[in-house]
This record gives structure tokens, sequence and C-alpha cells, in this order.
């Protein structure tokens, strides 16, 4: 496994494989690994000849400092899971390779980052944005993969690529969960014993309002029902809990035919934000 830690070790590295008509397959990623990330470099490796990861921590996708800096950072852990699971490069830059003069590009994406994530992290989409048009201009893959766990942003990732006409196919991959449900997260290992039981509360609802919903009962009921198990947990604090089209967020009150529709999460444990959904049709 080769580690790479500027923009043009990648091009020069990458482009030798290019040359030779290797595909090249690319996980974005910020570090602190588990077992949600390497199922995205399995699916690369099943149909990438080429495997390459970016560990960045992207400072300008944070609009909470705290959160910046609790963020955890496990290099050494990472580099070796990425090498035990057949990872042939690593996108190591540093915070000066990425952004060797401040960045004044904003991105907005109409409706798809006014609501869910958006209305809670303000400018969070605008650093998503910036940081994955750059790394796929760096790396030039021929597939990216994403997790649905982050579901808008899969949403953002899709339409700025296609704005840019970024040649480059987004393979989205399901998310791997802890054997309670909970969604893997690097910031899990931030939950105390107590609190990480009590984050089982993201998935126990979004399993539990599917049910529901499956069985015609009103999303309305179903939502105040959420809420109101969310107020009985001292450690729990919801932000939102919704039903969405899947492609466009757009908020529904009900299933749309055979349009896909999920429900979304976020919640705080404890003062670890978490987020999570589920795919209903
Ligand atoms: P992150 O390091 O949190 O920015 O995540 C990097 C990539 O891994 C993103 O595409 C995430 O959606 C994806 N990912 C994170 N957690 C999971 C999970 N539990 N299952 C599948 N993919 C995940």
């Amino acid at each position: 496994m080769t580690i790479l830690r500027t923009k043009q070790a990648v091009k020069s590295a990458l482009q030798i494989l290019r040359n030779s008509q290797k595909t090249i397959g690319f996980v974005p990623t910020m570090g602190a690994l588990h077992y949600g990330h390497l199922s995205l470099v399995e699916s690369a490796k099943l149909s990438s000849d080429v495997v390459i990861v970016s560990i960045f921590v992207n400072p300008t996708q944070f609009n909470n400092k705290e959160d910046f800096e609790k963020y955890p950072i496990t290099i050494d852990e990472d580099l070796l899971l990425l090498e035990k699971n057949g990872v042939d490069f690593v996108f190591l830059p540093s915070v000066e390779e990425m952004y060797p003069s401040p960045i004044l590009l904003k991105m907005d994406f109409g409706d798809l980052d006014k609501t869910l994530e958006g209305t809670f992290r303000p400018g969070h989409f605008s650093g998503v944005g910036v940081v994955v048009s750059k790394l796929l201009n760096i790396v030039k893959p021929d597939k990216s993969y994403f997790g649905q766990k982050d579901l808008q942003q899969v949403a953002v990732i899709k339409r700025l690529v296609a704005d840019l006409s970024i040649d480059t196919e987004i393979v989205v991959v399901p998310t791997i969960r802890e054997a309670d449900g909970l969604a893997m997260s690097s910031r899990n290992v931030r939950l105390n014993a107590d609190e990480r039981l009590t984050a089982t509360i993201l998935y126990k609802c979004l399993d539990f309002a599917k049910d529901e919903l499956l069985a015609g009962v009103d999303w309305f009921v179903i939502r105040e029902k959420v809420t109101k198990r969310f107020h009985d947990e001292p450690e729990a604090r919801l932000e939102y809990f919704e039903l969405v089209e899947t492609e466009s967020l757009e908020k529904l009150e009900q299933i749309k035919g055979q349009t896909a529709v999920s429900i979304c999460t976020a919640a705080y444990i404890g003062d670890v934000r978490l987020i999570d959904n589920i795919s209903i049709v």
C-alpha cells in the first residue's frame, strides 16, 4: 500500500495506471475507520482494478468548532486496517496541501441543502461540495463510493457531479450497523457506556416508524410517538425525524406510490450528534 501526501504524487501514481487501462475506485473518508468504511472499500475492490482511499478531516465542513476538535483521529490504526483490506493507495493530505489559500467559493445546492442537516449545520454542504470537488479533481476516479448512512450527502454529491459534469460514477453502499442496530460512525467512540446503550434509540425509532408507516398509520401520529420516546430518554435530544423523498429530500406526509422514500433523523446522545436513516420503498 502506498501512502501519497501531495496532489502531485496522486496524479503521477494514478496516471501510470490509467494509461494501462486500469479502472480507479475512490473512497473518500475522514478516517477513524470502522466496518462501514471497509464495506465501501470492499465494494470498490469488487468493481475497480485499483482502490484509493483518502483520509482528510475537512475543517471547512464543520460548522461546530468543538465537533471538529473532538473528531477522532486514529491514523496508525486506519493505515493498518486499509493495508489489511487490500487498499492500493491512501491519500493523506495536510490541510495546507488541500487549502493552499483560503476558499472563497461557496456552493449552494438549492432545496437539497436547506433541509435536514442543512438546517442544523449551516455551511456544511458547501464545505462538503468544495472538498469532494477538489478530491475528485485530484483523483479523477472512474467510480466513487459513498455510504447510504449520509443520505443527504449522497443527494448533494450526485447533484454536484451532474451539475459540474464530473466524470465519475457515484456508487452508494448500504449502511453497516452494529448488532443492536446502531449505525457505525466514527463519532460512536465518543459515547460513554450508558450513552452507547441509549444511542440505539435512533435505529429503534426508524425501524418502528417504518413498520407503522407500512401498516398505514398516519405519519404525524408516528412522529408524535417517536418524539415522546426521545423526550423520555434524558440523554437523548432529537433534532429532526422526517419522512422525505430519497432523491429530492422533499418532506412528505405519506408514502408516495413507487417513489423512493426514506426517514432521516439526527439526535444528540449526550454531546455526540448522530444521524441515521432508513429507506421505506
Ligand atoms: P466519514 O469518514 O464519516 O466522512 O465517512 C466516509 C464515507 O463512509 C461516507 O461516504 C460515509 O457515508 C460512509 N460511511 C460512514 N459510516 C458508514 C456506515 N455505517 N455504513 C456505510 N457507510 C458508511
